[in-house]
């Protein structure tokens, strides 16, 4: 059965200050009746004492005992509720306070002895007698007898003080629930007002509105942070959904074209209309190839999305292949009026994978060489820095705008500039580039501004620990 947090809440704090109220009563409850009965032993243990000190001293220096004046033992009998009765040597009574004045005690005494008992553990209902010696001048002439009920020495103001205890433990317990009620209510409104706004703005994505944000005001770290993850996973998931849209008209669009030219091309044969010539041929292999590129593309993508990229690593001079790979591309930089300049320092070396060195660094001139303006000019920079191997590649073209960085990386993405280029590129080069490097314990990262230039920048961390 699932309950409301409200619920649980409040029935929690009820839970917890009854039980404290209950522990708290118990406790002073039994060291409270403890320390009473101790007192009321010791009071009641005083008030015998002096009876027999007061029969002693009056029966002291005394010839005849019936010459006592037996007033002042009657009074005292009756004030303390005793019973007290002297006996001489011939056990013959010589005073009887008798019992009359204890009685009216003793009725009321049970009944409250029977609701007191509980918690203060005295009896109070048993009569009980006790013998003491009654010595006149250092020598016993008589028994002394004292009785009384249990009662007698549990004054009435003993007892309302511990039943005053209970009556203030039982209002405080009702003030502790409403209390307790009432902030109970008010902790899980502020706890459980957040988390619904946060779980209807899950539910809205779940619908599919990614635009939603759970906006809650609290002060409460845990819904805080919540409400950021899922507006954190809000954010993504928009971003995922919104490359996904871009991926596929892009590849539809990447499709079209050459599926477009092998169409028309195909259908002219047919009609007649064109005769089918070698450089006719040439272009379907083109367009051919460029569809063989981009399913390649894709097969690398799965591949390095499946699994973990294995590394053969060799020992390599870095400076040396990186010369090599210019040298491939100067032709074609020629060809085209580009300017293609290297700083290179010589002898550094690393143990890395060769082949995946030189697909980032083919990617990476490739890129510059793509989006490259007339005039173009492309620097090579390779040096070492704290054992660290830095290379970069600087561009003067097209540059990257601003909102398009943050995605540049990602697979797929290609900046609108970039397409008006029309350079047939598949947006998959950075995402395979970025994952060698990180294969390698490297980090890559972009500088770019339209117009003015890009500038990629590669670096290996402590090559010699590869
Ligand atoms: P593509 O095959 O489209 O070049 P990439 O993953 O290599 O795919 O690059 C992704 C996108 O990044 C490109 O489409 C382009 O928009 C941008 N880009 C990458 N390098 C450069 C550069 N040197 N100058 C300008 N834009 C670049």
């Amino acid at each position: 059965m699932k309950i409301s947090l409200m619920k649980k809440l409040a029935l929690g704090f009820i839970i917890a200050v009854l039980g404290s109220i209950i522990l708290a009563s118990v406790i002073s409850n039994y060291t409270v009746g403890n320390k009473f009965k101790e007192y009321l032993v010791d009071e009641h243990k005083t008030k015998i004492d002096n009876a027999v000190k007061i029969i002693d001293d009056l029966y002291s220096g005394q010839k005849e005992v019936s010459l006592i004046n037996s007033d002042e033992i009657q009074r005292y009998a009756q004030l303390q509720e005793l019973y007290i009765e002297i006996k001489d040597m011939d056990s013959n009574t010589i005073y009887s306070s008798g019992k009359a004045h204890l009685q009216n005690r003793n009725m009321m005494g049970n009944m409250m002895g029977s609701m007191m008992h509980n918690f203060s553990g005295i009896n109070m209902g048993e009569y009980t007698e006790n013998k003491y010696p009654l010595i006149t001048d250092n020598k016993e002439s008589g028994t002394i007898i004292i009785g009384y009920f249990g009662t007698s020495y549990l004054s009435s103001a003993s007892i309302s003080f511990i039943s005053t205890l209970n009556h203030s433990f039982m209002v405080s317990a009702v003030i502790a629930l409403i209390f307790g009620f009432i902030i109970s209510i008010i902790l899980s409104k502020q706890i459980s007002k957040p988390l619904a706004k946060i779980t209807e703005t899950a539910n809205k994505m779940r619908y599919g509105d990614l635009n939603v944000r759970a906006t809650v005001n609290t002060n409460t770290k845990e819904i805080d942070e919540l409400s950021n993850s899922i507006n954190y996973l809000a954010e993504t998931l928009n971003s995922q959904e919104m490359l996904r849209k871009r991926l596929t008209s892009d590849m539809a669009h990447e499709l079209r074209t050459p599926l477009t030219t092998l169409k028309t091309h195909v259908e002219a044969f047919i009609d007649g209309i064109w005769e089918p010539t070698t450089e006719r041929f040439e272009t379907f292999n083109e367009e051919i190839e460029r569809l063989t590129k981009m399913v390649d593309n894709l097969r690398d993508l799965a591949k390095l999305e499946q699994s973990n990229i294995s590394l053969n690593k060799s020992k390599i001079n870095i400076s040396i292949e990186l010369e090599k790979i210019i040298d491939t591309f100067k032709p074609l930089y020629i060809k085209e009026n580009y300017e293609l300049i290297s700083t290179i320092t010589p002898e550094i070396t690393a143990i890395m994978d060769k082949d995946k060195f030189k697909q980032i660094i083919n990617n990476l001139l490739s890129n510059s060489y793509k989006y490259l303006n007339p005039n173009g000019k492309v620097e090579v920079i390779l040096r070492e820095k704290n054992q660290n191997i830095i290379i970069k590649v600087s561009d003067n073209g097209i540059g990257i705008p601003e909102k398009d960085m943050t995605y540049i990386f990602e697979r797929f993405y290609r900046s609108d500039l970039s397409r008006n280029k029309n350079t047939g590129g598949s947006g998959i080069g950075l995402t395979i580039t970025k994952a060698f490097v990180e294969a390698h314990g490297g980090k890559i990262y972009l500088e770019s501004k339209i117009n003015d230039g890009t500038t990629v920048t590669v670096e290996f961390p402590n090559v010699l620990s590869f």
